[in-house]
């Protein structure tokens, strides 16, 4: 049965049904909130649900209700690919292309089963059968609950998906104070309270979660590994792969360090570069009209939003910076305006 609009969907739901929920690559607040807040209510409605991420995600997300169920199709591919193959339906959230998902993107697409995308970031990929797509919706978090609310289900929102979907709202919001942030944004939230989400315990899990290392290593970036580029209103840190180790870096304990060079006056664009596994991973921040997915697309085979984007390189640290250096200059007209 092809499921192409939101009605067949819906009739299609209409029987417990095998559904897979997949998020992308280094799952975030917003992914892994969406995902477990979509697996719950899934499950309240009557369904099989599972959620794979293509690998780990960090500690300060592991309280959401549902994390110790979720597939790890890094650490466990059979288990990921028996789930997909069982699946009769899969949705796609908080990415939109399968490349996100690395090499588990290839063995979905193989599979041919019906898809469901659910996103907020430019440009997708036409793979999915039914698309509920606005790039200007802060999160994919307010939109599982807008797709929850098309389903007639706000009534099935209890304390544990409210607070999966206020986390991911709230982290891809930066704490509500992006532009991104809407009216809608706020009604959702206000409704998300009035379900029982526990906002100030919700902050607490996800920002107040520090290791010792953690702390030291932001300290150490912000006086050490930073630097400012004026004269173009940019500024980036970089962090080595033994600088990583002397810290003992966990995942997400860089999260959040690329927004500190946002926050100097002056400065619209900041950068992370940040060597691990291998590679060289890129986050970009900017204010304003400055586009950091179409300067991620373009320079380092990456994307994500107007004002967040990523992007990844297998050179090394010292070539990327290089290189991020002799771009920078070719968008100084753009960053005087930002
Ligand atoms: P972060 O800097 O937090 O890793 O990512 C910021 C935003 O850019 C997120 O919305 C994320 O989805 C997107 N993003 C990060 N890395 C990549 C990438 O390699 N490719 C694409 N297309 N988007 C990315
Ligand atoms: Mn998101």
């Amino acid at each position: 049965m092809s499921i192409n609009s939101f009605e067949s969907l819906s009739v299609f739901l209409k029987e417990k049904r095998r559904i897979v929920i997949l998020t992308h690559w280094s799952p975030d607040g917003d992914a892994m909130g969406s995902s477990l807040g979509l697996d719950n209510f899934l499950k309240k409605i009557g369904h099989d649900a599972k959620v794979i991420v293509p690998n780990d995600y960090p500690e300060f997300l592991w309280w959401m209700q549902g994390h110790s169920a979720v597939i790890n199709a890094e650490k466990n591919k059979e288990a990921a690919h028996a789930a997909i193959t069982a699946a009769e339906l899969i949705f796609c959230l908080d990415f939109n292309d399968l490349s996100r998902i690395n090499s588990l993107g290839q063995f979905v697409a193989e599979q041919k089963k019906p898809m469901v995308m659910i996103d907020h970031h430019p440009s997708p990929s036409p793979f999915a059968d039914y698309m509920l797509h606005d790039v200007a919706a802060s999160s994919t978090c307010e939109l599982i609950y807008r797709f929850i609310a098309m389903m007639n289900g706000t009534d099935k929102i209890d304390a544990d998906i409210a607070e999966c979907l206020y986390a991911g709202i709230m982290t891809d919001t930066g704490s509500f104070r992006f532009p991104s942030t809407t009216v809608e944004t706020h009604r959702v939230v206000a409704d998300l309270m009035s379900k029982g989400a526990q906002h100030s315990l919700v902050h607490n899990r996800v920002y107040d979660d520090n290791s010792e290392s953690r702390l030291r290593l932001l300290g150490y970036a912000l006086s050490e590994k930073l630097t400012v580029l004026p004269e173009f209103r940019t500024a980036f840190f970089t962090l080595t792969n033994e600088e990583h180790d002397r810290f003992n870096y966990k995942k997400g304990d860089t999260e959040g360090l690329v927004n500190y060079a946002l926050t100097i006056r002056g400065i619209v664009f900041a950068a992370f570069f940040s060597e691990r596994d291998g590679k060289v991973k890129c986050s970009f921040r900017s204010k304003g009209s400055f586009d950091v997915n179409l300067f991620a697309r373009a320079n380092f085979s990456g994307g994500g939003h107007r004002n967040a984007a990523g992007g990844a390189s297998d050179d090394t640290l010292e070539n990327v910076v290089k290189k991020f250096k002799a771009v920078v200059p070719d968008y100084a007209e753009q960053l005087k305006n930002s």
